[in-house]
This record gives C-alpha cells, structure tokens and sequence, in this order.
C-alpha cells in the first residue's frame, strides 16, 4: 500500500439490529485492507463469541481499571452498568500493520472517534427501514432477553436523533444491495489522498 493511503478510521455505528456486525462481517471478507478494531467490554459472552475475537471481555472492574488509566480512546456505558470502549493499543495495533480500521462501535461512540481524527476517518450510520423492523430482527436474532430487547429499542428511538451527524445514512433494507453499497462508499473513500 502506498503511504498516502495507510490508517483510514471507517466508523459503522447504527441502533442494536440495524445490522451493522452483518455489513462489518461482510466488508472484511469483501476489502483485504480492512481490518476489525475489537473493542473491550464489561457485559458477558453471548454464545458463538470468542474472547479477543469478538471483544476483549473484561471485568466492569478490569474495565473501570482501564478507564482510570485513560488506556481508552472513546468509552460509553451503552446499557445501563455495561461498559464497552475503544483501547488505544488496539487502533495502534492495526494501524502498525498497516490496515484501515473498520469501528463498530455506537452511535455516541462512532461520532466521538470521529471528532478524534476528522477528514481521516468516515463515520457511517446504518439504519434499519423501521423501528418495527428492527424490533423483529432482534426478536428472530434469538441473542437477547425481552428485557434487553425492550432497551434496545428504547434506546434506537434517541439514537436515530443523531443520524445527521454522520457523513453517511445507509438504510439496510435489503441486505444485499446494502452490502454492495457499503463496499462501493469505503473502497472510494480508502483510495481517495
Ligand atoms: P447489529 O449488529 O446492528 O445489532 P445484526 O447484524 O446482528 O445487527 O443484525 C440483526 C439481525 O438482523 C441478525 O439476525 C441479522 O441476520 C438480521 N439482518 C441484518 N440485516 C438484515 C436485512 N437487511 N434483512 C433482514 N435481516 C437482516
Ligand atoms: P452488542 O452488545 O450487541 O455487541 O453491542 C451493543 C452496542 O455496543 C452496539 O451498538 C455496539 O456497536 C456498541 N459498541 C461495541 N463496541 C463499542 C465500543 O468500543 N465503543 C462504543 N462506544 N460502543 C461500542
């Protein structure tokens, strides 16, 4: 790769269902020069994870450790005594490599990274074609409590307020010409000087 083109910031941020770990998962596979920033966080392994894969799972007190030793470049309690964050080693790590790093990361977080590295990066919001829509993708996900099902929408409504603020709106409706969308947007943006 040419040095003019190493470390592009390409944030994915978007309401829980929306279907951003399904576009991020397919852009890795799609772009070789991409690669995932892994996130730390406080909650609990879901079945199919793998720690240092998926996220580094840590203790809330290894997490609030970490927060006292500014080791984070954004960090955000998205749920209500759950924490989740960006390490500052893991965009170094990537970066060192010499890959762009692909964020996702919600919204508050998306926009806070961005404010960090500005015309360098790219903050992308995916959006579901409805708040209904999105609440029976969480349902057939199968991954969550009705508990945090019902927070998780709660939460989308305050979410999508921030929609504008984002370079970029994708609507995942269907899923395949989302897929080819997003690929289109970050090839142009990773080749631009
Ligand atoms: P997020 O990471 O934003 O929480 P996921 O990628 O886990 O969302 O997607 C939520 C659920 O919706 C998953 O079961 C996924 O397979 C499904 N899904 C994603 N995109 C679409 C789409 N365009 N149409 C229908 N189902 C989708
Ligand atoms: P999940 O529990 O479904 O994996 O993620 C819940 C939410 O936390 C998602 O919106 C996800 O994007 C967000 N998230 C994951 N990692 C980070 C992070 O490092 N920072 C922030 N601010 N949010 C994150």
């Amino acid at each position: 790769m040419e040095a003019s083109k190493l470390g592009k910031l390409l944030i994915i941020s978007a309401p829980s269902g929306a279907g951003k770990t399904t576009l991020v998962k397919y852009l890795l596979t799609a772009i070789e020069s991409l690669h995932f920033s892994i996130s730390a966080t406080s909650r609990p392994m879901r079945n199919g994870e793998t720690n240092g894969k998926d996220y580094y799972f840590l203790s809330k007190e290894d997490f609030q450790q970490k927060i006292k030793e500014n080791a984070f470049l954004e960090w955000e309690e998205v749920y209500e005594g759950v924490f989740y964050g960006t390490l500052y080693s893991e965009v170094e790590r990537i970066t060192s490599l010499g890959y762009h790093v692909v964020f996702d990361v919600d919204v508050i977080g998306g926009l806070n990274i961005k404010k960090h590295y500005g015309s360098r990066s790219l903050c992308i919001f995916i959006q579901a074609p409805s708040i209904e829509v999105l609440a029976d993708r969480l349902r057939k996900r199968c991954t969550d409590s009705d508990e945090s099902i019902k927070k998780r929408i709660d939460k989308a409504a305050s979410e999508m307020k921030f929609a504008s603020q984002f370079d970029l709106i994708l609507v995942n409706d269907d899923l395949g010409k989302a897929k080819e969308d997003i690929v289109k947007k970050i090839t142009k943006f990773i080749n631009e000087l």
